[in-house]
């Protein structure tokens, strides 16, 4: 119940829709009354032409009433999401470095044209968003793993095809298609989903999801095999994150993201193990860079000087480092990951090649066309009969 309500004094009828009219003062007040203009809000014994019955009006600013008012939207959006299978709830919200622009008001007192003080929605920017987020439906943004105990079926996941087995974990990374063909009932598994940022945020380490082999890895598979005691390892951690969530304290963040990191460097250690992967200490970040860099400019920059630019360092210095970190030359990462977003942007979105070529800053089609029959020994008219045929690779 509202701690601070108003009070609403029905003094007629409105012509339109028939319903009382109201007229709403503070709670202190015991009466009003018409003085043939206007009605005032009056305390002590009634007089004249008076109205004094009234309904109590929620203010809406107290506690109960936001309260309130987010268990309304709650039962709204259950009763609507009886009618859709997959719903989402979303609060969009500018930060202060992409406020729009302000619209200009005049001030009265001295004629000056001033910026409002309201900032408000650009609409363009809401339909543009609708868009990006209806073309990224079927990614998420979250790490997940999952730790299966008994498996069945496979996954697709961009174009490759990944049989699962008992004993696999399974390391999906953000921004990955996915599409399961599994028979959930006799799936027995675990599941661990995390944002990317939750641990950028807590862990002064900018380049750790860089340093987990498996993010974004293009020539190593997305899982690998535990041994039963290292299966009994994962879930144990699992457990005690799950009993955090389920019974949080003061310090259930700090615990949360202090098992999951040892959680990764476990699993990474053994994916490294697995595929032989090198673990040596780096002496530099430049390998992480270089992917971080890769991540956000791979539609745009497809030349290792251009990054090696980027970075400040030669081209020999940064293909050392990607070579010690990552094993492979800086090229060869460059274009599996320029393939990869290559293939998935053939598969899921309606770019014909002219456009493809467009998006990828490639200077002429028959470039592009070339690069990717070179690199997969497939024209993209090959690559998309043999995926609808069922030949993922
Ligand atoms: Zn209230």
């Amino acid at each position: 119940m509202c701690k601070h309500p108003l009070k609403g004094f029905p003094i007629g009828i409105w012509p339109d829709s028939g319903k009382p009219k109201y007229k709403i003062v503070s709670y202190n007040t015991d009466f009003v009354r018409f003085d043939g203009d206007y009605w005032h809000a009056l305390q002590g014994v009634p007089f004249g032409d008076y109205v004094s019955e009234f309904i109590e009006i929620p203010c809406g600013q107290c506690i109960e009433c936001r309260l309130q008012y987010a268990r309304d939207w709650a039962n709204r959006c259950m009763l609507e999401a009886q009618y859709h299978d997959e719903n989402w709830f979303l609060t969009l919200t500018y930060d202060d470095d992409h406020l729009p622009d302000r619209h200009e008001l005049v001030n009265c007192d001295t004629g000056e044209i001033v910026p409002s003080p309201i900032v408000s929605l650009n609409k363009d920017e809401l339909s543009s968003f609708m868009k990006r987020l209806r073309k990224n439906t079927g990614q998420t943004d979250f790490f997940s793993f999952y730790f299966f105990r008994r498996a069945n079926g496979y996954l697709l996941l961009n174009f490759r095809k990944v049989e699962l087995r008992d004993g696999m974990v399974l390391l999906l990374s953000p921004h990955q298609q996915q599409e399961w063909h599994v028979n959930e009932v006799e799936l027995d598994y675990t599941f661990l989903i995390f944002r990317e940022d939750f641990m950028r945020t807590f862990i002064a380490d900018k380049f750790f999801v860089y340093r987990l082999l498996y993010y974004y890895q293009t020539d190593t598979p997305p899982y690998l095999f535990a041994e039963p005691e290292e299966l009994t390892e994962y879930m144990r951690l699992l457990k005690k994150i799950k009993q955090e969530l389920q019974h949080p304290v003061v310090d259930t963040y700090n615990l949360i993201v202090s098992v999951l990191y040892y959680l990764l460097v476990i699993i990474n250690r053994a994916y490294a193990q697995t595929y032989r992967l090198p673990v040596e200490v780096p002496k530099n970040n430049y390998a992480f860079k270089f992917k971080d860099l890769l991540e956000k400019h791979i539609r745009t920059t497809q030349r290792v000087q251009e990054y090696a630019d980027m970075l400040r360092v030669s081209r020999i210095t940064l293909n050392n480092s990607v070579m010690a970190q990552f094993g492979v030359s800086a090229i060869h990462l460059l274009k599996q990951r320029l393939l990869e977003e290559l293939k998935n942007e053939l598969l899921f979105s309606n770019l014909n090649v002219s456009q493809l070529a467009d998006e990828f800053h490639f200077s002429d089609p028959s470039h592009l066309m070339r690069f990717f029959k070179k690199e997969t020994g497939k024209t993209f008219t090959q690559y998309l009969m043999n995926y609808k045929r069922g030949i993922y690779e």
